[in-house]
């Protein structure tokens, strides 16, 4: 911005009547806060009601990200043939839209049998004889939890708006597809952008989109997602899936951070549409700022969107597309060893910590805290980090999730916890988990 201002007024007496348009679109930033702000106040408004799939607020969202796929002259692919039993009368008429459908019943035996869902697509042909046929996948959310319910951390009906969660990767994904459109004449790999539905129930929108690819997966270089990239705090960002390429490290010291402080993690599977890729081998990164204390819940509002930050995010999410598609060879794969990608485990208790993803010492780092939880309730505080659980030795994420499963609700842990440079224990009666994830 700063640069910007100082070219025009420098050159704009000479050449104003000339070429302010060209001027403008060489040197204006590529994505502007001002620019997510007004997407944000579409996605996470009260008239799209939280974008739940299967419903009106979900599919009104749709239609607005063909329109706008269109609308930046983004065109889609052929649809490979849908499955043989599928009876599923199309919700939304192609060329932008995959429809499928999901079963919620496997959660909660009183939901409708079938989920009606689609994904959108646009698509970017490059230009490279030889790669042209090679796509790379740059992949969001758009769902989210409707009115609440029973993914929601809290128990309010009320729109959940998921303003990070995931309006701030659609308005990402948006963004990038409108640059990349006016800039289609420098790509050399295809790029095809996938805004993903039925996230939030379980993946079903990239697992969908895994089974009936509308290009081979073979052919695919690589999958970029994002999901919540909308909360940049002390201009931390996490990169995961690092571990599925070794290209990921020589691609990431490459690029110029800014002032942003780079956290890697190795792990191809996480919560998020990457991980059906990285499980039929392709090469995943996802971008993320981390969780917090609106997550999942009604408080994810716009207002609560570090807009600037996410300006910076995308930044970086630009650099890395422009070297991936453009990479003269493949980027191979890697499968990252099982001990990173452990699952987390399988747990009944509620805490009411909210994890710091970006801290990388040793224990967990909480980053805030829920108010009236049990951690709370009992005096921890954000910026503790738990070392110990009851007699259980924490390390990092993995070691504290497998704890947590090991315990009940209404069981009374001991967390010793290092509080600035104190260590204190403190004793916390274990609330009941929701089924969230
Ligand atoms: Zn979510």
């Amino acid at each position: 911005m700063k640069f910007y201002g100082f070219v025009s007024t420098l050159i704009c007496c000479a050449f104003i009547s000339i070429v302010p348009t060209l001027l403008f679109s060489q040197t204006r930033p590529a994505i502007t806060a001002h620019d997510l702000r007004l997407r944000m106040n579409i996605l996470a408004s009260d008239s799209l009601q939280g974008r739940r799939t299967g419903e009106q607020g979900c599919e009104k969202a749709a239609k607005y990200i063909a329109a706008e796929f269109k609308k930046f002259g983004l065109t889609s692919l052929p649809m490979p043939a849908p499955p043989p039993d599928n009876s599923l009368e199309m919700l939304l008429p192609f060329p932008y839209f995959q429809n499928y459908q999901f079963s919620e019943r496997q959660f909660d035996s009183t939901k409708k049998i079938k989920t009606r869902a689609v994904n959108i697509f646009g698509f970017l042909r490059g230009n490279d004889k030889k790669l042209r046929d090679e796509v790379v996948i740059i992949g969001a959310h758009y769902d989210h939890l409707g009115m609440g319910g029973m993914f929601a951390l809290d128990t309010v009906k009320a729109i959940h708006y998921g303003a990070d969660d995931n309006a701030s990767g659609t308005v990402g994904l948006l963004e990038l597809a409108e640059y990349y459109a006016k800039h289609r004449k420098s790509l050399k790999r295809s790029l095809l952008f996938i805004a993903f539905s039925g996230e939030e129930e379980g993946l079903f929108g990239s697992i969908n989109y895994i089974k009936y690819p509308l290009v081979s997966l073979e052919k695919t270089q690589a999958m970029i997602n994002m999901d919540m990239i909308g909360r940049l705090k002390d201009s931390v960002l996490i990169v995961e899936g690092m571990g599925s390429s070794p290209y990921w490290k020589l691609l990431m010291d490459s690029l110029k951070h800014n002032n942003l402080t780079m956290r890697y993690k190795p792990d191809g599977v996480g919560p998020s549409d990457h991980s059906p890729f990285y499980r039929k081998n392709i090469p995943v990164l996802f971008y993320f700022t981390g969780l917090h204390k609106d997550y999942h819940k009604a408080t994810d509002t716009k207002d609560k969107i570090n807009y600037e930050g996410e300006v910076q995010v995308l930044d970086l999410v630009r650099r890395s597309i422009d070297a991936i598609q453009s990479k003269p060879d493949r980027i191979p794969f890697t499968l990252v060893p099982e001990d990173t990608t452990k699952k987390a485990g399988v747990f009944k208790v509620y805490v009411g910590g909210v994890p710091d993803y970006g801290y990388d010492g040793e224990g967990l780092k909480i980053s805030d805290i829920t108010a009236g939880s049990p951690a709370d309730k009992a005096g921890l505080k954000a910026d503790d980090i738990v070392i110990q659980f009851a007699d259980i030795t924490i390390k990092n994420i993995y070691d504290y999730t497998g704890a947590l499963g090991k315990f009940k609700p209404d069981d009374v842990v001991d967390f010793r916890v290092k509080r600035g440079k104190e260590v204190i224990t403190v004793a916390v009666k274990l609330g009941k988990r929701s089924n969230a994830h």
